[in-house]
């Protein structure tokens, strides 16, 4: 690519600085799921009741962050444009006026989260379409598993590969800039019209993350240097809600068979032997100076106890003091003794924890084999100490989950409720959807855990996005339900579950009521829609669903549970001004 621009172009479009023409060095761009989404119709269900996001995940990975904090520091300029988060907020919005105008010596576009798959690539192509010149660098978990295939579209130019890319990505805007090829960049996928694709070895796998910059202070600057707000937000909700992260690790001990970040993905994808972490004091450093930034809770990724007890110990140690919300989350159970540490170092804390199943059989599939004893005791031990809230989660399309098994789950939420009934317990379900990670044991290994997988390639993901309902969008289905039972019984649990906190005074009649007129709304969608699919060609397909749009944006947030129920508290001014406004204005 860097020999096709110079000849397209006629001359060294690097030859001066970035700085100087007043452009950026690079552009992070973040693309919705699907790139029209607002054109379409699109049944998403309950694929985003979980996660802050809206159905088109208009949140952008925390590598964005840290990418262009590492580069901003090494003197390049760099921008994000939240794109989805753009157009969720604005129906006026239009990025291709935004992809158009903007002024950059290269893109970098993730394709972290496989549901990008549309959206991305329509982001790449509209972004070479304007800027012909201009090269295209995708990275993230999904990029770094199709990289073969990606590079084959003629719009992308390069893909870093692995779970850390802040000095390859150095490197190649080196390269770019200086017009040199990047046969010395490690972890990068590249072509050039001479010699076609290069898959440079993969040998970039830090063991640490002390280098990382995790404080968003370079962001809040460049938001300061822009004067752009919006586009820097992590997600649209962001600026009602600004929850943040803490990144402890890369990596992970754990080997949960439907998670593209395990050990076994790790390997596959990243060559990563061993989890890299960020050392406890550099983490609580994290989370204070976060802190200082917003009300919102900082969310502590990654179980303290993973690098071991030390580890743990030392973080809490550090962080001595700490007032703010803080969200930290358990891969397998604890006990009191661990929670007494805990609450004494961040008394403000909340607790996520995924047991998947209440039934130990399906756990055990899922890679987690621990007890429902466990899960009690680690529910027991968070409240005794003060845990502000316990969410609990379940899920739906899991091996050796039967529709029977997978309804059981909410007779368990009903009787951990009538044990732990004082409010602070909220269980969730939600589907595994719309895709399996690729990566992850279930992907790998469907047949040994019983999936049937419906997508191979990029390619087949790509479009199954543009299916009609997140049924149809599934990649999988198991042998244990095919894609219509593990729809109803998705809607089904939601019904239950929901029915159930009403019973027990976890939500208001109102929100209840809600809630399940939008799954009432939601099923009845499907069947209409199915029915549509059965009479339509694709023409007036497209039609009809477009008649149903409103209808079908109502149930499409919220879907089998309010995602408030999910929100910390932050009050009426959710941010720090004053010290947004000393660290914006800081050199
Ligand atoms: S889901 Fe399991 S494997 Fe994945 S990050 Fe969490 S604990 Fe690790």
């Amino acid at each position: 690519m860097w020999a096709c621009c110079w000849r397209k172009t006629g001359t060294r479009p690097w030859a001066t600085t970035a700085r100087e023409v007043g452009l950026y060095d690079l552009v992070f761009l973040h693309a919705p799921s699907v790139y029209d989404f607002r054109e379409r119709a699109t049944l998403w269900g309950p694929i985003s009741d979980l996660v802050p996001s809206t159905p088109v995940f208009d949140m952008y990975p925390i590598g964005f962050a840290t990418l262009m904090a590492h580069l901003q520091r090494e003197g390049y300029r760099v921008r994000i444009a939240n794109l989805a988060a753009r157009m969720v907020r604005s129906a006026r919005f239009r990025p291709e006026k935004l992809l158009h105008s903007v002024e950059t010596r290269a893109f970098g576009i993730d394709l972290h989260w496989l549901p990008h798959a549309h959206g991305a690539l329509e982001v790449a192509r509209l972004a070479k379409t304007y800027h012909p010149a201009v090269p295209i660098i995708f990275g993230g978990y999904s990029a770094t598993y199709f990289h073969e295939e990606l590079i084959r579209y003629p719009f992308v130019d390069y893909v870093l590969r692995g779970d850390a890319t802040e000095l390859p990505l150095e490197r190649l805007i080196q390269h770019i800039l200086a017009g040199t090829p990047p046969v010395d960049v490690p972890n990068l996928t590249w072509k050039d019209p001479q010699d076609g694709v290069h898959v440079n070895a993969l040998t970039y796998v830090p063991d640490n993350l002390d280098d990382l910059i995790l404080d968003y202070h370079p962001l809040v600057k460049a938001v300061v240097r822009d004067r752009d707000l919006l586009n820097y937000a992590p997600f649209s909700h962001w600026l009602e809600y600004p929850i943040m992260a803490s990144l402890t690790v890369k990596g992970c001990t754990q080997n949960c068979t439907i998670c593209g970040g395990s050990a076994f993905a790790g390997r596959r994808l990243s060559g990563r032997r061993r989890p890299a972490y960020r050392s406890p004091e550099k983490l609580a450093e994290d989370v204070r100076r976060v802190g200082m930034l917003s009300r919102g809770p900082v969310f502590i990724l990654g179980d303290l106890r993973q690098p071991g007890m030390d580890y743990a110990r030392r973080f809490f140690k550090a962080v001595q003091g700490f007032r703010g919300a803080a969200i930290v989350e358990f891969f397998y159970p604890v006990d009191r003794a661990y929670m007494e540490e805990l609450a004494a170092a961040l008394p403000d804390f909340l607790v996520e924890f995924s047991p998947e199943s209440h039934d130990p059989a399906v756990r055990r599939a899922s890679g987690k084999g621990y007890s429902n004893q466990g899960i009690e005791e680690t529910i027991a031990a968070c409240l005794a100490v003060g845990a502000r809230r316990f969410d609990l989660f379940f899920m739906m399309g899991l091996s050796q989950q039967t529709p029977e098994s997978a309804l059981q789950t909410v007779d368990y939420c009903r009787e951990l409720l009538s044990r732990f009934d004082d409010g602070r317990l909220i269980p969730f379900t939600s589907p595994l959807a719309p895709f399996l990670d690729p990566g992850s044991r279930a992907y790998e290994q469907a047949d040994e855990f019983g999936y049937i997988r419906h997508a191979v390639t990029l390619e087949d993901h790509r479009r199954l996005l543009l299916q009609p309902t997140w049924k149809h969008i599934l990649s999988y289905e198991t042998r244990w339900m095919n894609r219509d039972v593990l729809a109803e019984v998705t809607y089904e649990a939601g019904f239950r579950l929901n029915r159930l906190k009403r019973e027990v005074g976890l939500i208001s009649l109102e929100k209840a009521q809600e809630t399940e007129a939008r799954i009432a709304e939601a099923r009845a969608l499907m069947r209409e829609i199915e029915g549509l699919m059965t009479r339509l060609d694709e023409r007036a397909l497209a039609r009809a669903l477009l008649a149903l749009k409103s209808r079908i944006d109502a149930a499409n947030t919220s879907t089998v549970c309010d995602k408030a129920e999910l929100d910390v508290d932050v009050g009426w001014m959710p941010f720090r001004v004053f010290n947004l406004a000393r660290v914006g204005l800081e050199r």
